[in-house]
């Protein structure tokens, strides 16, 4: 096929439209607030190589306590200093675990209570 119709010509220049409004949008959505992009992340989960190090669990109460005594009952992701989620957020970001997300009731050994 030596040209290209011009219908063909027409979707493709839907598509750069449409393309070009999605960068437009991912452009928007990282300026939004980090609150509002928590839910985007993935979770951590208890596989990662970080997370078995600090014995995260996204439940704190099955945390391995033989394996981290440091845990006390009441600490939670949702009471430590690094947990960045809002507080009515069931999982939000954590500064331990950049580009991960963490459940509200979840732990690990580099808890740190909120001040
Ligand atoms: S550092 Fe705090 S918020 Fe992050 S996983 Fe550990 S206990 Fe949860």
């Amino acid at each position: 096929m030596s040209h290209e119709s011009d219908s063909t010509n027409s979707s493709r220049r839907r598509f750069f439209a449409i393309a070009g409004s999605a960068i437009g949008a991912a452009a928007i959505a990282s300026a939004l607030p980090r609150e509002a992009r928590a839910a985007e992340l993935p979770h951590l989960t208890a596989s990662d190589p970080t997370a078995q190090a600090l014995h995260y669990n996204d439940d704190a109460t099955k945390v391995d306590k033989a394996a981290a005594p440091t845990w006390k009952a009441g600490e939670a992701c949702h009471n430590c200093n690094f947990f960045q989620g809002g507080a009515n957020d069931a999982w939000g970001p954590c500064q331990l675990f950049p580009g991960k997300s963490v459940h509200r009731d979840g732990w690990c050994a580099g808890y740190a209570k909120k001040a």
